[in-house]
């Protein structure tokens, strides 16, 4: 009779329960227990998408994963071939959980309730007699000649261990993977809101546009989309897209830099064509009579008095030179950014183990045969709309099915 696996999973959050629920689905010849830091398993998943867990997406908008995945999308593209959303998505409904796809494509369970996902695994764990023990931090792995591993602070010993520790945290257990031989990329965080010190912006606190190009000076960091003036500086997809891309540079930078925002994501052509329009038309009406399309008037008068325009002018007194000081506020205004801010409480982690460390097949480790990695623990990190929860689900996917074969 073949003798069972032993599994370690450290960590129970999203990846190490799914991962743990797919081995027992996988194979009746293992053992596993999961080792929870925390006081509760899955309490982050609980948290998702405001407690409605936004469970994936499906990507019906995306043409290249690069798009969402800023780290990680040429290892998910291949992973994605047996297991992506519409996998996760029948994963999910054959365990009994009913999804719908809202129209800007975030996928959520019919019970709008992340406590519905979160008991699902739960209950297939009991029913599989998986172990959970929580309070129970791993700081370091230990890799024993006969090919076994110990976890520090735990008597057993285990045939496999599976990582799932998550994002940004425990610095002792990344030394103790850094020892074995793994890179880590330095963990810094991802999807926040860039904090301007500037009153006459900040006092527009809720000010929007639905299309905007936000800049790092300097750099060819550029974003798009919709973009949110808050109490504390600028949010809206447009910023936590180019947090996401910029995670790395921005953290280098201390949060540190100038921002330069195009508030109509239009060329500079098309932009004087309009203006030159509305002077026309309106030529002897208040400067802040009419304004550009998608600009409020709040915002319109934000950004003629930012031109250095009194707001008594008409359109007619602009003149030439006035009219390019106005292009210039609306299609590259500068601010400095003096810090980060968070978006709602979610945030994720740019960096940890580093993908040349893992099998793009397997996830298993180069350096330690027998050890494993899943969610966010590993360098790979998504924008928001569900496309985070996905990489868990695959990663974990991929490595309860390397696990189970025979
Ligand atoms: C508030 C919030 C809302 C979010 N909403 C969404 C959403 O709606 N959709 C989406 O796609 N993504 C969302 N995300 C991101 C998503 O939650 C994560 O990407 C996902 O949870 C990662 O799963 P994971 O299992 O890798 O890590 P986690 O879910 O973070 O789980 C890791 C677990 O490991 C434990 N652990 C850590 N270190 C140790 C250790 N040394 N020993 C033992 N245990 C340890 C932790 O306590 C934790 O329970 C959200 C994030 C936040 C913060």
């Amino acid at each position: 009779m073949p003798q069972r696996k032993r599994i370690a999973i450290i960590g129970a959050g999203a990846a190490g329960c799914f991962c743990a629920a797919n081995i027992m689905e996988m194979s009746d010849e293992c053992d596993i227990t999961i080792f929870e830091a925390g006081a509760k398993p899955m309490h982050k998943l609980s948290l998702t998408g405001g407690g409605r867990c936004n469970i994936t997406n499906s990507f019906s908008e995306v043409a290249s994963l690069a798009d969402v995945y800023p780290r990680g999308h040429r290892l998910l593209k291949g992973l994605f071939y047996v297991f992506d959303h519409d996998s996760a998505c029948s994963w999910f409904d054959s365990h009994g959980i009913r999804l719908y796809t809202q129209d800007d494509n975030r996928v959520f369970p019919v019970s709008d309730d992340a406590f519905e996902v979160v008991n699902t695994l739960l209950g297939i764990l009991r029913g599989h007699g998986v172990r959970i023990i929580t309070n129970a931090k791993i700081n370091g792995i230990t890799r024993h000649d006969d090919g076994t591993f110990s976890l520090d602070g735990t008597a057993e010993s285990f045939d496999r261990v599976v990582v799932t520790t998550g994002g940004i945290g425990n610095s002792q257990l990344m030394q103790s993977l850094g020892s074995l031989g793994h890179k880590i990329a330095e963990p810094v965080p991802s999807l926040f809101s860039l904090k301007v010190n500037d009153s006459d912006l900040t006092s527009l606190m809720g000010a929007s546009v639905p299309m905007a190009s936000v800049l790092i000076n300097g750099t060819k960091l550029r974003a798009e989309g919709a973009l949110l003036v808050t109490h504390f500086g600028f949010s809206g997809p447009a910023v936590l897209r180019l947090s996401s891309f910029a995670a790395r540079t921005l953290a280098e930078r201390n949060y540190n830099c100038d921002i330069s925002i195009n508030w109509t994501g239009r060329a500079e052509q098309s932009m004087r064509d309009e203006l030159e329009a509305l002077a026309k038309r309106y030529a002897a009406r208040n400067i802040l009579s009419a304004h550009p399309e998608n600009l409020t008037n709040r915002l319109w008068a934000h950004l003629v008095g930012r031109a250095g325009i009194a707001h008594e002018r008409t359109f007619a007194e602009l003149g030439k030179k006035n009219m390019n000081k106005l292009l210039t506020v609306l299609l590259s205004d500068n601010y400095h950014v003096s810090g980060r801010g968070q978006y709602k409480e979610e945030f994720v982690t740019c960096g940890g183990v580093e993908l040349g460390s893992v099998s793009n097949k397997t996830l298993e480790s180069k350096a330690v045969p027998g050890l494993f990695f899943a969610g966010e623990v590993l360098d790979i990190d998504a924008l928001t709309g569900g496309f985070n929860l996905q990489a868990a689900w695959t990663t974990a996917y991929t490595v309860a099915s390397g696990i189970a074969q025979p």
